[in-house]
């Protein structure tokens, strides 16, 4: 029970700073931040910059023309010899820039006639790749500065007209989502459709997915308020979906359902030092999602149903099948069914490139046949339900693009379509209290909480900050 008012608290402490200050330059993980580390950092920032002021700075400038190499760029800012060879090596080794485009640019800070940092701009990127040098031209530190992120919150009434996905556009994409505040560029409709695709599939996909009908009971004139998360960043001027924090989903013809939030630990599977989960749940703390996803595809059809004895398509023998396959085109996207730890990700022979996860209650659910794995995960990660997890392939023994998909009870294989999936864990006991005590609150502080600037708390469930694109 106080570990989560702490946790609240914390949530709403957050917000309240945000008011007072921005998030200092930050890339270290874990912990909250402090105003004292604030005003420590600050205080060395001055130190530092005093020292600057003190010696001559220069600054070279260059960036990519058509046709230019890293080595240009190098060059053209006075970086030459043993420099010049140890930056194309951590920029390409380490680092993992391997190729440059037109627009990128590339700084080098001289103090004194000394190299002291360079720092590589992918044109695109959300931050920058960093090399610095001591005294003496020698390389001594590389790494990736995130550009600065921002979580905004902000809340928005839908009016279903035909579609979800018409009504999100007609009403649920941000004014600021691109640099210009319209769609101009290929790159802006890209970002535009992406918006609207991560927002639908939250929202039905996910936080309804078990309430609504989304074929069958949605209405013109239904309408969805949804507090929203939003990414901001404030380089690129540009906007990107997050997650839904809480909605309500109003029927035309009467009646209501609703996603209210709550933070808690993750699960006893999740590794020590987890970040802190969002979860949504009914009024009355019931779980608004079941413990397994009906299906590890967003749309599919099943095109060979779980058997104890079929003829195999390739092999031409009777086999059993335990397991439902699901055909779906190539490279669409495949999740998670429940939250679990990645145990398997690599080929496995017949089922091709697979993916397994183990989960609570002694369950165990595995992927083959895809056509690649999702980013930024390996085996040990801690997964979410609904979390891409890979992409429909047929590698493997395989007659063509299908998702193969298997779950284990205690070790033996078990029917995912006729397992009775266990609601995902309703709040109990202390979570239950808390929760029906911070209801209040919450709803009296969402109106507030719409258009506000969240800082990232590294704490919490971040996107990778090693990557340079989108
Ligand atoms: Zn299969």
């Amino acid at each position: 029970m106080r570990s989560r008012i702490i946790l609240i608290s914390i949530f709403l402490l957050a917000m309240g700073a945000t008011f007072l200050f921005k998030k200092p330059h930050s890339t270290e993980t874990g912990g909250v931040w402090s105003l004292t580390d604030h005003l420590n950092k600050l205080e060395y920032l001055t130190d530092s910059l005093n020292s600057i002021l003190a010696d001559t700075m220069d600054v070279r400038m260059a960036s990519v023309e058509p046709g230019g190499t890293l080595g240009a760029l190098l060059y053209s800012t006075g970086i030459e010899g043993n420099r010049y060879l140890s930056c194309c090596e951590i920029f390409i080794d380490s680092l993992g820039w391997t190729s440059v485009h037109v627009g990128d640019t590339l700084e080098a800070l001289y103090a004194r006639d000394t190299l002291t940092e360079v720092r590589a701009r992918p044109r695109n990127g959300r931050g920058y790749y960093c090399i610095e040098f001591d005294g003496t031209a020698e390389p001594v530190d590389w790494y990736w500065v995130p550009e600065e992120q921002f979580r905004r919150l902000r809340a928005v009434t839908l009016v279903v007209s035909s579609s979800v996905w018409e009504s999100i556009a007609s009403g649920g994409v941000p004014p600021d989502l691109s640099p210009s505040g319209r769609i101009v560029t290929a790159r802006d409709s890209v970002r535009k459709v992406a918006y609207i695709k991560g927002f639908e599939n939250e929202l039905a996909n996910r936080l309804f997915v078990y309430d609504i009908d989304f074929y069958y009971d949605v209405q013109p004139g239904d309408s969805v308020w949804v507090l929203l998360e939003e990414t901001r960043y404030p380089g690129s001027s540009e906007t990107t979906f997050r997650r839904i924090i809480a909605a309500k989903y109003d029927f035309a013809l009467g009646g209501m359902t609703e996603a209210i939030p709550f933070f808690h630990q993750p699960d006893s599977l999740a590794p020590d030092g987890s970040a802190i989960i969002l979860d949504h749940y009914h009024r009355d703390g019931a779980s608004l999602r079941t413990m397994f996803l009906k299906m590890p595809v967003p749309f599919g059809r099943i095109s060979s149903p779980y058997s104890d004895s079929r003829m195999h398509p390739v092999l031409g023998y009777t086999r059993a099948h335990r397991g439902i396959d699901y055909a779906a085109p190539m490279g669409t996207e495949i999740y998670a069914v429940g939250d679990g730890v990645v145990t398997v990700r690599g080929f496995t022979g017949g089922y091709g490139n697979m993916v397994r996860i183990r989960h609570a209650n002694g369950y165990e659910t595995g992927y083959g046949h895809m056509s690649s794995y999702a980013q930024h995960q390996e085996i040990g990660s801690y997964v979410r339900q609904g979390d891409v997890i890979g992409y429909v392939g047929s590698t493997g023994l395989s007659t063509g693009p299908h998702v193969h998909f298997e779950m284990k009870k205690n070790g033996s294989y078990v029917n995912p379509a006729s397992e009775i999936l266990p609601p995902a864990n309703p709040l109990l006991e202390n979570d239950l209290d808390f929760f029906m005590l911070q209801l209040p609150v919450l709803e009296s502080t969402w109106s507030i909480m719409a258009g506000m600037d969240i800082p990232v708390s590294q704490s919490e469930g971040t996107e990778s900050s090693n990557t340079a694109t989108e």
